[in-house]
């Protein structure tokens, strides 16, 4: 389970060799930020049996307006179009926002707006399980790693750095693997998760990736400073 690659192929590589032979999910933002959008459009084309559209996707092949993108986001996301190749173009329009997969739920950003908000409040957390048709919820769109679940009437969790196992019965839960591309929890190496459905289980994982390659890459594009410092310091 992936999200939030953002153009960064040396994290996406990184995780995808990770993972190996398990059954890759994405929850959206292939693109946006980085330097490479046609090889990380690609290899997510290949490699995911289920894969959502993210806001930056959205921007990037004219759904939503770049005029609701600030700043950088919206400098890169108009770079990124003028790259696109027509593969990847016909691949992010074939992508939706929402999803479900083995009776998981899966939204980039939130059940109740699934490209724009993000999930970073108890209240924020609650109203997506609550209106999601399964009791596992995975989203994205946030770039931190993070679980909330809800036992009857009780909400607890909270950030999940890597190494924190969740056995899944016996609540209703909202997962979010973290960001490939662009960590902003504070620790820098890509994001994923492991989600045992045997088992019950899911394990958030890091994976060290070569980020001055990333950088080096985002430079030669002349894409914004700030996009390639940050990656350095997952912020
Ligand atoms: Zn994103």
């Amino acid at each position: 389970m992936i999200s939030d690659i953002h153009a960064n192929f040396a994290a996406l590589e990184a995780v995808l060799a990770a993972v190996d032979t398990e059954v890759v999910w994405c929850l959206g933002d292939l693109v946006g930020y980085g330097a490479r959008p046609n090889e990380c459009c690609a290899a997510i084309r290949d490699r995911a049996s289920v894969c959502l559209a993210g806001n930056h996707d959205l921007a990037v092949r004219g759904t939503i307006d770049l005029l609701d993108f600030s700043g950088d986001a919206g400098i890169a996301a108009a770079w990124t179009r003028t790259v696109l190749d027509d593969s990847s173009r016909t691949y992010l329009d074939s992508l939706e926002s929402t999803g479900e997969a083995e009776d998981v739920a899966l939204y980039h950003g939130s059940a109740r707006d699934p490209v724009w908000e993000y999930v970073l409040s108890d209240e924020a957390a609650l109203a997506t399980i609550v209106a999601a048709p399964h009791p596992l919820v995975l989203v994205g769109h946030s770039h931190v790693a993070l679980q909330v679940a809800l036992h009857d009437v009780t909400l607890d969790g909270g950030l999940a750095p890597r190494g924190t196992v969740l056995e899944l019965p016996g609540a209703r839960r909202l997962i979010n693997p973290g960001s490939v591309g662009q960590p902003r929890d504070g620790d820098p190496r890509a994001a994923y998760l492991v989600l045992d459905l045997d088992a019950r289980t899911a394990t958030f994982e890091r994976v060290e990736y070569d980020i001055e390659r990333t950088q080096e890459e985002i430079r030669a594009a002349g894409l914004p400073e700030v996009l390639a410092a940050r990656l350095a310091i997952g912020q």
